[in-house]
């Protein structure tokens, strides 16, 4: 069978004009451009040689990235030089420039609102915590466009704000800009990418949190995460995302990664009955809301979770207990999570693991008793690399990331790519 195309010349046949592609499609550029960007984030300062080697790119399609980059204020030559001076031309390495824009981060949580402000390179300038006044959609997100403007004079010195992204648990929709649900706001297709863009005049990205963490993992956290990994966030929200193939998973709805309801069976009888009528479901065993309650019940009234998390952390034995608990259900859902998608690495967002020793061993322990596939927890289940910025990277990660995708898309604030 003879195979033809419009578009392959047949052996032989004088090759038109027609028959050759275009030297870089805008799709093929776009990702060169994003590879390039990404590995002087890591690597910065690099010669642009070295940029070649580690993106796998031409040195010449290297230089016209860095060339576009440069031209659009996203990277600029280092003031170090290497190579010895007087032999040749020296090398001028790259560097992301973090001085001239920001992107900026909303977080909603159950009880409150975090507002921050990181620059290119993933540091953060400002961050601002409010408590809720009002949980609806419009309350919420008015007061979050009213309070940034604020932040960016008091915080920006006169860098621009790129673009805002947002951030929650539960069921996030990025494409459609849209929070589908989230049962504990009680919030239903809320459509937070165009009331924040109406609202701020900026463009505005939005995810939900576990993914947006997992991708500032990827970006900014721990290497390990950039081919596979799997996000394990346990707030007053449980959820988690999944690394395959480098790329975020997001499934056909973008639904993926409501492991709140796993059964995790606790044994000492101390779970109360959920929503999901599951008894012992990780979310009705580990979230803040049910700390809080454990604690009232073993004899340790605390007003918040943070006041139990500061317990803890000055060892209060009462706290402590209840984290070490806490960290060994959410080891049995690892496990889990490990068995099923068997990720380079499984990043646990909890503060007990994040920030007391024992909580992640016990975790760890957990872990090696019940998985069938790791037998090397203190390699692969590790903390969160932003325990303590947790929420403030939250937000901001879902712009960084859309801008490393695309470092050449329509950002109206950067000059027109030439
Ligand atoms: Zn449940």
């Amino acid at each position: 069978m003879e195979i033809s195309s419009a578009t392959t010349p047949r052996h032989g046949a004088h090759l038109r004009r027609s028959d050759i592609p275009a030297a870089l499609p805008a799709a093929r550029r776009a990702s060169g451009a994003g590879a390039v960007l990404g590995a002087v984030l890591d690597h910065g300062p690099v010669a642009r040689s070295t940029v070649a080697r580690l993106t796998g790119l031409s040195p010449a399609a290297v230089s016209g990235h860095c060339g576009v980059l440069m031209g659009r204020g996203l990277l600029r030559e280092s003031r170090e030089t290497t190579g010895r001076r007087g032999l040749g031309r020296p090398h001028v390495p790259v560097e992301v420039d973090a001085d001239r824009y920001l992107v900026a981060g909303a977080h909603i949580a159950v009880t409150h609102t975090t507002l921050s402000l990181v620059d290119l390179r993933g540091r953060i300038v400002a961050e601002e915590r409010r408590p809720h006044e009002d949980i609806a959609p419009g309350p919420v997100l008015d007061g979050l466009a009213a309070r940034l403007p604020r932040l960016v004079t008091a915080h920006a010195q006169g860098r621009t704000v790129l673009a805002l992204g947002a951030a929650t648990g539960h069921w996030v929709d990025p494409a459609a800009g849209v929070v589908v649900r989230h049962p504990q706001l009680g919030w239903r297709d809320v459509a937070v990418r165009s009331v924040l863009a109406d609202a701020t005049g900026l463009p505005v990205h939005v995810d939900s949190h576990a993914r947006a963490l997992a991708r500032a993992e990827q970006l900014l956290g721990q290497r390990a995460t950039r081919s596979s990994a799997v996000l394990l966030f346990v707030g007053n929200v449980v959820d988690a995302a999944f690394v395959t193939a480098g790329a975020v998973h997001q499934g056909p709805r973008s639904a993926a990664g409501r492991v709140a309801h796993l059964p995790v069976g606790a044994a000492d009888g101390g779970s109360a009955s959920c929503t999901c009528r599951v008894r012992g479901c990780l979310a009705s065993e580990v979230s803040e809301a049910a700390l809080v309650r454990q604690a009232a019940a073993a004899g340790l009234p605390v007003p918040s979770f943070p006041a139990l998390l500061e317990r803890a952390l000055a060892g209060e034995p009462v706290a402590r207990e209840l984290f070490l608990r806490r960290a060994r259900l959410v080891g049995r859902a690892a496990a889990v999570l490990l068995d099923m998608i068997d990720p380079a690495t499984l990043v646990v967002v909890e503060p007990g693991a994040g920030r007391l020793p024992e909580c992640l061993a016990a975790l760890r322990s957990e872990v090696a008793e019940r998985s069938w596939v790791c037998d090397d927890p203190e390699r692969r289940v590790v903390p969160s690399s932003f325990t303590g910025s947790v929420l403030a990277t939250a937000g901001p990660a879902v712009a960084l990331g859309a801008l490393y995708d695309d470092p050449l898309g329509p950002w109206p604030a950067l000059p027109a790519v030439s």
